[in-house]
């Protein structure tokens, strides 16, 4: 709307300077307008001496006063002593050169400006134009240095993403095998996770091993020109990569024009246009074309839903950060074109490393190189590499957990071990796929994954069973630590573990002492006032925590031994998890 708004004003404002403009010149050239006299008749006027004054100029005609005042104009002679010739006759002869009176001076400004708005807004259309000049070169480097480009090899970590990639380039190189079976190449992959966690690099790397084009875009340089131009630049985009034959888009920061509309206050026009051009360049592909869209964005929470249905972006790959053997395969990589010491030693630094992302490992050890070089020392040494360490974490903001104590992790490790165990040991027809320490994109703290199997309904007892994991995790914290050193980490589980003791007693009918009455119907929102209804709530979540507390009790070995596994590795599957319980 703004930059739409912005267009307006600056159309007024042409318009008005070019009918100005026009105006002025017009009335200037009827000042001009005398009565034409022709050269013969001036030339005898001036024999009779009858002229009194002629003002000379390099134009056709020349001003002619005559004694009785009358004003004529007549043809420029423009012969070499035309001036002798007047002035021999007594003629009062002006040169005027150029006439700076207030009209022409006011042309001239009026002129120069509606110049400069051309050349400005001209200026503007031509940045689109180079900017998409720029992609197209970007292209065309990448298809060109084939041994140079970035392939999977090149990433170190995030095996779950590049298992998932590697299928799309097999799609891309080979579309005609998938359109033999009737498949459809999918479209649009969406990577998300935190910033540097490697999502450009396994864009780049997808392209690098289907041997494509790379058109590598940011969602915010489609937004911030006039109206119109971000939609247009988005078909311009897919109009060079089709031309191309097959290729890889990337979009990164996305979000940026695809955000949910839903929370932008009154919609953005503009940016809708955008998205939908979008959207409907990537529904227009002829099917099995061999070009695919990778988008990345840190905020897969605000995205536009009309993103991420059928035919969209319908792969959604977390990015996370990377684990504790991650992240020496990170440092390992990135140690390889640098002179390390032998006394380097990178697991020890993956440990301390907790919560780094690939880019911020790949920064510590280019750090630790400047160093390095800095005192011109013959190997990077463990200390550079410690001077690196400490100062990346003093730079790094509170709110990073880059700094996490060795405490705090075992907290959460043993934190994350009660879940899955209480899970385990409780729901064993439920699935654990995966325990860990590090956060994801979608909780805060370490995650425990549940799988329930489908059913049609839940038992009291499931719904018991399901608080009591959720209350596990503080569980294991008190047993562990004491009352006392219990942290804020379980706030999440506790809002859960509340609200499903809540629709037990009020809402499904299963507490004894509250009868068959949906108190939800009864009370609605007012319900928490009930104090009966509350209490009883609370009592069930507490006879679940104490029976949850008592198993964790009666297998408080195989908890530590989870609780260590996580320290170790941060992260366990499912069947290192079974491992651990039935030893
Ligand atoms: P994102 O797009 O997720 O913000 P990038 O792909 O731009 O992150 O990563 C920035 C840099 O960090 C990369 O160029 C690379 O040097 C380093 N990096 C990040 N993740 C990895 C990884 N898994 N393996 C190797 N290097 C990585
Ligand atoms: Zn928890």
């Amino acid at each position: 709307m703004k930059y739409l708004l912005q267009k307006k004003i600056l159309i007024v404002i042409a318009m008005v300077t070019i009918i100005m403009t026009t105006g002025i010149f017009l009335y200037v050239e009827k000042g001009n307008e005398y009565e034409k006299m022709n050269y013969k008749k001036f030339t005898e006027l001036l024999d009779e001496n009858k002229v009194e004054k002629v003002t000379l100029s390099s134009s056709p005609y020349i001003k002619v006063i005559l004694d009785s005042g009358k004003e004529f104009k007549t043809q420029n002679p423009r012969i070499e002593n035309f001036k002798e010739k007047l002035l021999l006759h007594e003629v009062e002869v002006i040169e005027e050169e150029f006439s700076f009176n207030s009209k022409n001076i006011i042309s001239i400004f009026i002129f120069l400006g509606v110049l400069v708005f051309f050349v400005y807004y001209g200026k503007k259309g031509g940045g689109a134009k180079s900017a998409q000049k720029e992609i197209t070169d970007m292209a065309n480097i990448d298809i060109n240095n084939d041994e140079k480009r970035t392939r999977f090899k090149n990433i170190a970590g995030n095996e779950e993403a590049k298992e998932s990639l590697v299928e799309i380039v097999d799609f891309i190189k080979n579309p005609d095998k998938y359109e033999k079976y009737g498949a459809r190449i999918p479209r649009g992959v969406l990577l998300y996770g935190s910033p540097g966690t490697g999502k450009t690099l396994l864009a780049k790397a997808v392209s690098g091993e289907a041997s494509v084009p790379f058109f590598p875009v940011n969602g915010s340089d489609f937004i911030q020109v006039y109206a119109g131009v971000g939609a247009s630049r988005i078909r311009s985009l897919f109009k060079k990569a089709r031309k191309l034959g097959k290729a890889v888009i990337f979009i990164d920061e996305i979000d940026a024009l695809g955000k949910n509309r839903k929370n932008s206050i009154g919609g953005n026009d503009e940016s809708d246009r955008t998205l939908n051009a979008l959207l409907t360049e990537m529904s227009g592909f002829n099917e099995n074309q061999g070009i695919v869209v990778i988008g990345a964005t840190n905020r897969i929470d605000i995205l536009d839903k009309a993103l991420l249905r059928p035919g969209r972006f319908d792969r959604q790959i977390e990015v996370g950060l990377p684990d504790r053997m991650s992240r020496y395969n990170i440092l390992k990589l990135h140690g390889l074109n640098k002179p390390l010491d032998k006394s380097v030693n990178l697991m020890e630094l993956a440990d301390k490393t907790v919560y780094f992302s690939g880019a911020k490992l790949e920064n510590l050890m280019n750090e630790s190189a400047i160093i390095a070089a800095r005192n011109n020392d013959e190997f990077i040494n463990m200390s550079h590499i410690d001077k690196a360490f400490y100062s990346m974490l003093i730079g790094s903001e509170k709110k990073d957990k880059s700094s996490i104590s060795v405490d705090e992790k075992s907290i959460t490790a043993y934190h994350e071990a009660g879940h899955a165990l209480i899970s385990k040991l409780i729901c064993p027809e439920n699935r654990v796929t995966k325990v860990s320490i590090i956060p994801s994109t979608k909780g805060a703290g370490g995650f425990t994954m549940n799988i329930y199997k489908d059913k049609m309904y839940q038992t009291k007892r499931d719904i018991e069973k399901n608080i009591m994991v959720s209350l596990a995790g503080r569980a294991a914290e008190e047993l562990v630590f004491g009352e006392e050193d219990i942290t804020t980490g379980a706030s999440n589980d506790l809002e859960r573990a509340t609200m499903l003791s809540l629709k037990l007693v009020s809402k499904f009918g299963m507490d004894k002492n509250m009868g068959l009455l949906s108190y939800e119907r009864l009370y609605g929102n007012n319900i928490v006032s009930n104090e009966k209804i509350i209490g009883r709530v609370k009592e069930k979540v507490e006879e679940l925590y104490e029976e949850t507390k008592s198993i964790i009790k009666d297998n408080l070995d195989i908890l530590k031994d989870i609780a260590k596994g996580l320290m170790e590795y941060e992260m366990l599957d499912e069947s290192q998890l079974e491992s651990i319980i039935n030893t």
